[in-house]
């Protein structure tokens, strides 16, 4: 079990769409507590580090914008 690397602005999907349906959020804050903002609606949550790494599904890459067709 690997310990989770988080960095500002990392994007995460979490295992569980938010109540918006969005999966895909960014990393807005680190300490204690992990900020989060939802890609889709924009709301922002903080969630202990622990619950961060039992939710998070997969990294995915840094959103580029000379890159723009990302294979889905
Ligand atoms: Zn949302």
């Amino acid at each position: 079990m690997q310990p989770l690397q988080l960095e500002l602005r990392d994007r995460l999907r979490l295992r569980k769409p938010h109540p918006c349906g969005g999966y895909d959020w960014e990393v807005v804050r680190l300490g204690a507590d992990i900020g989060l903002r939802c890609e889709t609606c924009g709301r922002r949550v903080l969630l202990p580090r622990s619950e961060v790494e039992r939710r998070v599904k997969q990294k995915l890459p840094p959103l580029s914008q000379t890159d723009s067709n990302a294979e889905v």
